[in-house]
């Protein structure tokens, strides 16, 4: 399957950062084809500058969130057809950042799932355990209460990536053994048989923690689809290293 190597920018750079950073990795992905594909995720006010950096390169953009409504009186908020319309083809959804300082539960990400495909876009919908979790040995339980209530019916692999990424991974330098990676990614992808049409064919990306010097080992592991990284991927060079992983 053809890996995915996606970059969170999180709510990190102003519009010249963005610009240049984008710059930097539509450049390389003019020069060297890989063979996954490549998507930036900056902050929703830096779509269009970066998008317009984007243009004609093969590195596709997302956006980091979106409403469960397609418009309407949500001050603050980003409907997923304005997405659509800033150039975007994918949309992090249910992100363990949002779930946490934004109270966004399993309903709200299944909500946020069925706009965004309404809207055209693929969702890269979020699940992970804390450490907490993590330590009662409910991890394969908490995945599996995630899928059941973030996925919408009538899913397709078209439409779908998964990104696995234990809270306790993000941004910590802390990463789950290889033999948990593959535990949690075998346990996705046989939940996902009967939820999704054609299920094999989702992608399922690592993320928390990934870099360089661990990106190769990660994905050489069966159902490791791809990365979703954060941090590493504001640094154009250790991005790009990644994505050479994935391919
Ligand atoms: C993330 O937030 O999606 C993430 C994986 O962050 P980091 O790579 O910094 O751990």
């Amino acid at each position: 399957m053809r890996k995915l190597a996606a970059g969170n920018w999180k709510m990190n750079g102003l519009k010249a950062d963005g610009v240049a950073l984008a710059g930097e990795i539509a450049q390389r992905a003019k020069a060297e084809k890989l063979g996954c594909d490549i998507l930036i995720c900056p902050p929703a006010p830096l779509l269009f500058p970066v998008g317009a950096v984007l243009a004609g390169s093969p590195v596709a953009l997302g956006a980091q969130n979106c409403h469960a409504n397609e418009k309407g009186a949500h001050t603050g908020e980003v409907a997923a057809p304005m997405l659509t319309d800033a150039g975007c083809s994918y949309v992090i959804l249910g992100h363990s950042e949002r779930r946490a300082d934004n109270g966004e539960s399993d309903a709200v990400v299944r909500a946020k799932t069925v706009a965004a495909h309404k809207a055209g876009l693929i969702a890269i919908v979020c699940i992970g355990e804390t450490l907490q979790e993590r330590d009662a040995g409910e991890t394969l339980a908490v995945v599996s209460r995630q899928l059941a209530g973030s996925l919408p019916d009538g899913l397709d692999a078209k439409g779908l990536v998964i990104a696995y990424e234990p809270v306790w991974a993000i941004g910590t330098g802390r990463t789950p053994t290889i033999v948990q990676v593959a535990e949690v990614h075998a346990h996705i992808r046989q939940t996902l048989k009967g939820r999704v049409a054609d299920s094999d064919a989702v992608r399922i990306l690592y993320g928390g923690s990934v870099k360089p010097s661990n990106a190769q080992e990660l994905m050489n592991v069966p159902n490791v689809d791809g990365a979703l990284v954060g941090g590493a991927s504001l640094v154009a060079a250790d991005f790009w290293a990644i994505a050479q992983a994935c391919s």
